[in-house]
């Protein structure tokens, strides 16, 4: 079933000016999560109608801003390509979404630096794989056992 959203908060959202920028990383950083610097271009491509021109861009299919650097979280993944959404990547200035398209490769893209490893994934990973709990025996197998001492006992002093 589909949830019933504002309409108008829908409509706002998906023409919002979305900025695109696609980077490449070492397979090992998406396996592994990580916080990765990216250097903006001052040139972003639309996302919303892939540099062809629409309102949101004013019909220019890209953005222009301060080339800077902005910090994004991989999330540890297993597929070889995903794409993160970075809310107001340049405070009051437009686009006030930029998609980071991560895609696994050898070498990551110029401008693309591992700064360090993704904590929030290293906790969730120890919450994954908690001690293994000490393996008790089952109920079952201990009535078994009994009924088994009975029937001996019972036979034994027959
Ligand atoms: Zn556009």
């Amino acid at each position: 079933m589909l949830k019933l959203l504002d309409p108008a908060a829908l409509d706002a959202k998906v023409t919002a000016p979305r900025g695109r920028v696609s980077i490449v990383v070492p397979q090992k950083w998406l396996r592994d999560g990580a916080r990765l610097s990216v250097e903006v271009p001052a040139k972003i491509r639309c996302d919303l109608c892939d540099g062809g021109g629409c309102d949101a861009c004013g019909r220019s299919g890209a953005y222009r801003v301060d080339a800077s650097t902005i910090e994004v979280t991989l999330p540890r993944v297993s597929d070889d390509a995903l794409a993160l959404r970075v809310t107001n990547p340049f405070a009051d200035r437009e686009p006030t979404l930029l998609l980071v398209r991560v895609a696994a490769g050898v070498e990551p893209s110029a401008g693309v630096q591992w700064l360090a490893e993704n904590h929030d994934q290293e906790q969730s990973h120890a919450i994954e794989r908690p001690n293994a709990p000490v393996k008790s025996v089952p109920q079952w197998l201990v009535w078994v056992a009994l009924v088994c001492v009975a029937a001996a006992l019972g036979w034994a002093f027959r």
